[in-house]
């Protein structure tokens, strides 16, 4: 699916919504049977741990210096433009990736 033409923050409102690819929500709308990360032990695969947390993704999130946290995330993208741009740029990589991986 190409996705390009979506607006950056179509990505970020799955993350701050958790309507998205995340087990937790999938397993919330029957569409799977367990919550848990298909990449590591997390029980369950929230939105907090697809961009923050999951290992699978730490390569994707180094590439803005990987200095983000929950905590720190809604700060950061309120406070300055291109911290908007980054981080919805960060949200892109790391859900298509996850998708087209997950389509396979
Ligand atoms: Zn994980």
């Amino acid at each position: 699916m190409v996705r390009s033409s979506q607006p950056l923050n179509f990505y970020l409102t799955q993350i701050l919504s958790g309507h998205g690819n995340f087990g937790s929500y999938l397993c919330k709308i029957g569409k799977r049977e367990v919550a848990e990360c298909r990449y590591c032990a997390e029980p369950n695969d929230t939105p907090e741990h697809t961009m923050f947390a999951c290992p699978r993704w730490e390569e994707v999130r180094m590439t803005i210096g990987g200095n983000i946290s929950a905590d720190t995330f809604l700060k950061s993208v309120t406070e300055r433009r291109e911290n908007f741009e980054a981080i919805s740029k960060l949200a892109q990589n790391i859900l298509e990736a996850k998708y087209s991986e997950e389509q396979g």
